[in-house]
């Protein structure tokens, strides 16, 4: 069983996952050392696009971002320089899913979200931006929003400092060191830091990570993509798009869309952090005919990596040797899986592990989201895009 922790934690990866568990630990007074091979949001959490929606597909997600939002909010009112935008978020679509929005938002209110469904009146209201012509419906939610990913992970890991985080950049591990099935030590390229709790956060690179203890994670990177135009005369808000397959928002003053998730996995350390020229064209489409923008370029472009599991839950907590066994690793603690939505779920991940660390269990709260939920090796799974509606 894995007890309350006595030598300080090391935290692998400072992503906004890895931040918020650090964060989350150090509030409790536990000592933190955090390390990243390069530096704090360097990496995955510095390609996204920032969108903090409560508009999941299931009942366990929306719920636990009632977590995030909150935490977003009073992030933003209790630190300088960090600022959650309310802009709310609107999704829309053709009558064809007409079905999913309705049964999504019966979902978000049972769940005390502030969602409605909208016909085309209020979405052009909501967004005269849009070319609303083939949309018939779609979901709003006034509170959701979205935030810049680099300064949400700086701003986190300023008040973890403050709390006594020891942040370590440029500091690989190397080796995660166990004594019988209990870890004890994490190697790095700047020496070993002796631990009795070790929380992998390593986003897409947490499978490899997990190797090094001897532990098979049930994960998948694969690629997503963003680009960025030039300037536009319009703001627009947070929009996904079901017709087109595509999420975009006012960036500066162009505008962001997203998505080009491809259904396959990818290797961290080489896939190609290069747009494909068929999302460049997708995008092309989206700001031509859903935003009427004319002619517009391409400031920047690239992939990213999510992080899929075989039931799109995150992988949070002390996970089993492999996916299906029952001996765990006393003290190694995962918080990953998160898909392409780990931003905003990065505060309920560092909430769950902190908490269950802090307690000296070896479960955290929400069991859908436990590592140890499966009954066997799922092998190869398919990558869920949890945008998409279904
Ligand atoms: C194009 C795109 C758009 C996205 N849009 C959104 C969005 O709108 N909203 C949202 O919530 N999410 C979005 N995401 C997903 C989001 O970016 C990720 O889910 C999230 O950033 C994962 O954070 P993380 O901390 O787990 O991983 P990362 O940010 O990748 O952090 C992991 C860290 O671990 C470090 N590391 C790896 N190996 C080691 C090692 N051996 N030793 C030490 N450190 C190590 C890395 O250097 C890295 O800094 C998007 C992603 C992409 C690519």
């Amino acid at each position: 069983m894995t007890g309350a922790p006595r030598a300080p934690v090391v935290v692998i990866g400072a992503g906004a996952v890895g931040v918020s568990v650090a964060a989350h630990l150090a509030a409790n007074e536990v000592d933190v050392i955090l390390c990243d091979r390069g530096h704090a949001a360097g990496k995955t959490t510095g390609k996204a696009a920032g969108l903090v929606f409560s508009q999941f597909h299931d009942p366990v997600d929306v719920r636990a971002m009632a977590y995030c939002l909150d935490y977003v909010d009073r992030l933003d009112r209790e630190e300088d320089d960090f600022t959650f935008h309310r802009t709310g978020y609107l999704r829309v679509g053709t009558e064809a899913e007409r079905p999913t929005f309705e049964r999504e938002v019966r979902i978000y209110r049972e769940c005390g979200v502030d969602a409605r469904l909208v016909e085309p009146d209020e979405i052009d209201e909501i967004e005269p931006a849009l070319v609303t012509d083939d949309l018939t419906v779609g979901s709003y939610c006034p509170d959701d929003g979205h935030v810049d990913p680099h300064t949400f992970t700086t701003t986190m890991l300023r008040r973890a400092e403050r709390d006594g985080v020891d942040y370590r950049p440029n500091t690989t591990v190397t080796d995660i060191v166990l004594d019988g099935d209990a870890v004890v030590a994490v190697e790095t390229e700047r020496g070993t830091i002796d631990a009795d709790h070790v929380v992998i956060a390593a986003g897409p690179w947490s499978k490899q990570v997990a190797r090094l203890a001897g532990v098979t994670l049930p994960l998948k990177p694969y690629r997503v993509q963003a680009m960025v135009t030039t300037e536009v005369d319009f703001d627009v808000i947070p929009v996904y798009d079901a017709a087109m397959g595509a999420y975009f928002r006012s960036e500066g003053s162009g505008v962001l869309v997203g998505d080009g998730t491809e259904e396959f996995e990818s290797d961290p350390e080489t896939y190609d952090e290069r747009p494909d020229l068929s999302f460049l064209e997708t995008a092309g489409e989206v700001m031509e005919r859903r935003l009427a923008a004319g002619d517009v370029g391409v400031v920047n472009g690239w992939a990213g990596l999510g992080s899929g599991t075989p039931d799109a839950f995150p992988l949070l907590g002390n996970p089993p040797v492999e996916p299906g066994a029952n001996r765990q690793v006393d003290g190694l603690w995962v918080a990953c899986g998160l898909q392409a939505h780990g931003v905003m779920r990065a505060p309920i991940a560092g909430t769950l592990v902190a908490d269950a660390i802090v307690a000296g269990d070896d479960r955290v709260s929400i069991p859908e989201y436990d590592p140890n939920r499966f009954d066997d090796d799922p092998g190869d799974f398919p990558v869920r895009e949890l945008m998409k509606l279904e």
